[in-house]
């Protein structure tokens, strides 16, 4: 396959670019080897592909959010979860207090608020934190197709300083959008954000997305075409927070982003891609990801509203 020569290629034209910084709110991210660099794809008929620093593993952190939003939607169903989170971009920042005046419910999944919440809701209702947090583990592993691990000294790390994502929960408590403890929901987010992936991992997790739920390496349904839909709606208009519209028009894929520097794109029908490079913009989203990204729509015409 040309696949491979096709993604060193894209990852040496990025390569000299160091514009960015990698994220500095705890020393694990902060001290990151910041010229990494990887990219992985997955086809919806199951191969895999990658480049570059393809073994490094990295925290998923915020690419978590639509697939644990997946899993509440497959869980709880659609009503119950959009009665607690919203669908709309929020055009903040993704910590951002960005909250409905009145009810409280915070405006997408894809945000820290909204992601706090799916959180709550992912597992049956009856579920213990602990269980809830086994059945999220489970599920990411799942659209991965191994079995995923926390990185525990980022966990940690990352709760000590999670003062603005306590405050989130506090407010999502006050308005009853979470019922619970929200030190307890935030521990639960947090190690939601602390699994351990790679660019492989990644490129897997995005193609079931693309392949109707259904994980194109193991075969496994992992979630519903419907929620699938969803999933990739609230991507597509949320997923790269306040640079959002500007990835739509110039990438044109639903994708997400974290803050370690990974980057997912799923093609509906093709394919998923992963990318990762810790250097962060000014939103929070890998500068050379979304580089990377930008080439492979010019290259390979994956726009969604390129007539083809
Ligand atoms: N764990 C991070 C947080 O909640 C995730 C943020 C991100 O990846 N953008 O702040």
């Amino acid at each position: 396959s040309p696949i491979p020569d096709y993604l060193a290629e894209a990852l040496r034209s990025v390569e000299a670019d160091q514009s960015g910084a990698t994220a500095d709110y705890i020393p694990e991210l902060a001290d990151a080897d910041p010229d990494l660099l990887a990219a992985g794809l997955c086809t919806v008929d199951g191969h895999v592909y990658s480049a570059g620093d393809a073994g490094v593993e990295f925290s998923i952190q915020s690419i978590s959010k639509p697939f644990v939003c997946a899993l509440a939607l497959a869980d709880r169903g659609f009503d119950a979860v959009l009665e607690k989170v919203g669908v709309e971009p929020s055009g903040d920042a993704f910590n951002e207090i960005s909250l409905e005046p009145g009810s409280g419910r915070p405006l997408n999944p894809m945000i820290n608020a909204g992601a706090i919440t799916t959180h709550t809701l992912a597992g049956p209702e009856e579920a213990t934190p602990e269980a809830r947090v086994e059945r999220i583990i489970d599920g990411l592993s799942a659209f991965a197709g191994r079995r995923l691990q926390v990185d525990e000294s980022v966990y940690h790390s990352e709760l000590s300083h999670a003062y603005r994502n306590r405050a989130l929960a506090n407010m999502l408590r006050a308005h009853d959008i979470i019922g619970e403890d929200p030190l307890v929901a935030v521990a639960g987010y947090t190690r939601q954000c602390s699994l351990l992936v790679n660019v492989d991992d990644l490129a897997v997790m995005a193609a079931t997305l693309a392949n109707r739920g259904i994980n194109p390496v193991t075969g496994a349904p992992v979630v519903s075409a419907k929620v699938v839909r969803q999933t990739l709606s609230v991507m597509a208009t949320c997923g790269m927070y306040d640079g959002a519209g500007d990835w739509m028009t110039r990438v044109g894929v639903p994708a997400k982003s974290g803050v370690a520097g990974g980057l997912i794109g799923a093609l509906p029908g093709q394919a998923g891609i992963a990318t990762f490079s810790p250097r962060l913009d000014r939103h929070g989203n890998s500068v050379r990801g979304v580089e990377l990204f930008e080439r492979f729509t010019a290259d390979m015409g994956m726009h969604l509203m390129e007539v083809p």
